[in-house]
């Protein structure tokens, strides 16, 4: 192959303005840039939806020839190809969708230097004659997309990605550019190390999201709370992680039976039903989609408002990438993670089936670090944010425990009543009997085994079950009880619940008003935030430029968004432009755009205007 250096003398802010209509690079954007167009090689860490795609397409569009993107998903590679293309940018993908002509036509376009960048999915790069028919092109820059999918210890891992580091070694002097929304050290050293790359500078974007209000509710009664947050998002989209396929259906059976359009989503499903439910999502025909881990990837929605995890996930890491899909427009959106301690004993069972020594020790530290931030006592967000090397100095105030810090009480009663049950009962109740012991219910499993007789049967009986619940709950975070998952998730008392019993170890409790005061302020927050979301300055205005955006969109056969996002149309309606040059400088407008769209909104926007 033939390397020649040419100076890029395409300035990246042109660039950026040119194709994206966008004013700014985010912090560090521009100095992966440099970093890239220098030749060197580099892995590129940023949340999801922190705009890591434009660290390579910028560069590609900035050098002379091609740029070749790994990207391990089918339908991330078509999303991002028609977005570039929706901007005029010569882009395409070379996967198993493609027939023997288009691919026949898209290598002629190669060779004719006709094309930009070129997604391929990493199975394709071992295909036959795959790297020596790209060694014939003038290929400037490689960039691995989700490089995480290397590493054994994320959750995502892909055999053909341990194999890249072939690209390196066939293509020494190409500069590549690894990025992921997930890693953590370990997975981070992995990437650098398994692609081969050489000393490999790190960039590593804030992974704040302060739009993104943290909370955990109690993990019991979900179905009621969960009624109260639909009705505030009311008309807003949203996704609910859950873990299991079936529990998906059922949730989303029972949302549309309150008259909220929902569906489900899971692996499980025809790749055409996946396909049109994702769709129907991404339009805003369907708002609530109840899914499995296997939705969201490549789901470039910037507009979700809240996402609701179900059950807890395994690992941070998952949790915040989750999390990650509400509001990408920068906008406030909401995240509720219900805890409790069924789904950790669920976790727990998941690794006691891995083989592998070293990785269940893994997995068994990520979960106590997702155990920590659910049952955290001081700013979530705090935690989160250490979990991924970065020390804010402040205190977040968008989370749960910022809003109400737990207010605590003497517990020590409490704990009395509940661990002498268990003891009495010589380590033989599951949380759900102990609670009926210390009510005083004779429930089927009481009179089965005559529990009524127990001294401590009916001591609690002024305490209502769900606050039992929650008490049990911190006994067990305290240290108190245990619950052993290997004997039928019976609860055990541990040493230190001797002192409480017997040394006069006191207990303190959070009280059952910290968690109901953190359910209401939710919801008045939310209520005012929702306001705000739903306010463009000119709501009018807002609402005949999404229509436009709607039969366009359905004039090119595309999503919405591949139009304008709605940042961009809230932009028109602050801006209400009266000119072409006008309308490019609405952020998110670029000169592709403005030309195929700038008149029919500039017409939109004078007819309203004008009727005024
Ligand atoms: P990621 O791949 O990191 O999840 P994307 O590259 O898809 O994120 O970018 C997320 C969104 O942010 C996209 O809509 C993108 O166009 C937008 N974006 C990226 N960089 C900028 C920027 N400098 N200014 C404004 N918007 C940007
Ligand atoms: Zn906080």
């Amino acid at each position: 192959m033939e390397i020649v250096d040419l100076p890029h003398t395409r300035a990246p802010e042109e660039l950026l303005h040119k194709h994206f209509g966008y004013h700014n690079f985010r912090p560090l954007q521009r100095e992966a840039i440099d970093h890239v167009l220098d030749g060197k090689d580099a892995v590129i860490l940023m949340p999801t939806g922190g705009g890591k795609s434009l660290c390579f397409q910028i560069p590609a569009l900035a050098l002379d020839g091609i740029t070749l993107v790994v990207s391990p998903l089918i339908a991330l590679m078509k999303d991002q190809v028609q977005a570039l293309q929706a901007n005029g940018i010569a882009a395409a993908f070379l996967n198993s969708t493609l027939t023997y002509d288009e691919e026949q036509l898209l290598w002629q376009d190669l060779r004719n230097g006709a094309l930009k960048l070129l997604y391929v999915s990493p199975e394709r790069i071992f295909s036959q004659g795959f790297l020596d028919a790209i060694a014939q092109l003038p290929l400037r820059l490689i960039a691995i997309d989700e490089a995480h999918c290397i590493s054994n210890w994320g959750h995502h891992f892909r055999p053909e990605y341990k194999r890249l580091h072939i690209l390196k070694e066939r293509f020494p002097e190409v500069p590549v550019v690894a990025l992921t929304a997930t890693a953590d050290a370990a997975v981070r050293s992995d990437i650098g190390e398994l692609l081969g790359l050489r000393t490999p500078r790190l960039f590593i974007a804030s992974f704040d999201r302060p739009n993104l209000s943290l909370a955990v509710l109690p993990g019991q009664k979900k179905s009621a709370q969960l009624g109260r947050i639909l009705a505030k998002h009311n008309g807003q989209c949203g996704i609910i992680y859950c873990q299991s396929r079936k529990s998906c259906e059922q949730l989303a059976e029972r949302i549309r039976a309150m008259g909220i359009r929902a569906a489900h989503y899971h692996a499980g499903m025809e790749p055409q039903e996946r396909s049109t439910v994702q769709d129907e999502f991404i339009q805003g025909r369907c708002h609530v989609i109840c899914a499995t881990i296997a939705f969201g990837m490549g789901i470039d929605k910037s507009d979700v408002r809240f996402v609701i995890h179900w059950n807890m996930p395994g690992s941070v890491e998952s949790y915040y990438q989750e999390i990650g899909r509400a509001g990408r427009d920068g906008k406030p959106a909401e995240t509720i993670l219900f805890y409790s301690y069924a789904d950790v004993q669920r976790q727990l069972h998941f690794i006691d089936e891995v083989q592998d020594e070293r990785y269940r020790a893994m997995q068994m530290a990520k979960l106590e670090r997702m155990k920590d931030f659910a049952e955290a006592g001081t700013c979530r967000r705090k935690m989160l944010l250490s979990y991924f090397s970065e020390m804010p100095a402040d205190d977040c105030g968008n989370c749960d425990v910022c809003k109400d810090p737990p207010k605590w009480f003497d517990g020590t009663q409490c704990a009395q009543m509940a661990l002498s049950a268990v003891a009495r009962s010589r380590g033989s109740l599951p949380v759900g009997t102990l609670v009926d012991v210390l009510k005083g219910t004779r429930s089927a499993a009481v009179q089965e085994r005559q529990l009524n007789l127990l001294q401590t049967f009916g001591v609690g009986a002024s305490i209502s079950e769900f606050v039992w619940q929650l008490h049990i709950q911190q006994f067990i975070q305290q240290g108190l009880l245990t619950i052993d998952y290997k004997d039928n998730y019976h609860l055990k008392l541990t040493p230190h619940a001797n002192e409480v019993l017997f040394k006069g170890r006191t207990v303190r409790l959070v009280s059952f008003e910290t968690i109901k005061e953190r359910q209401d302020a939710q919801k008045q927050m939310h209520t005012k935030e929702a306001d705000r979301v739903a306010e463009p300055t000119d709501a009018g205005l807002f609402d005949r430029l999404k229509a436009l955006r709607s039969k366009l969109a359905k004039a090119l056969g595309k999503p919405a968004y591949i139009v304008f996002s709605d940042a961009a149309l809230l932009d028109m309606c602050t801006r209400k432009p009266a000119t072409m040059s006008a309308f490019l400088q609405v952020n998110g407008v670029g000169e592709y755009k403005a030309e195929q769209f700038g008149e029919a909104f500039l017409e939109e926007i004078a007819g309203v205007v004008a009727a005024r």
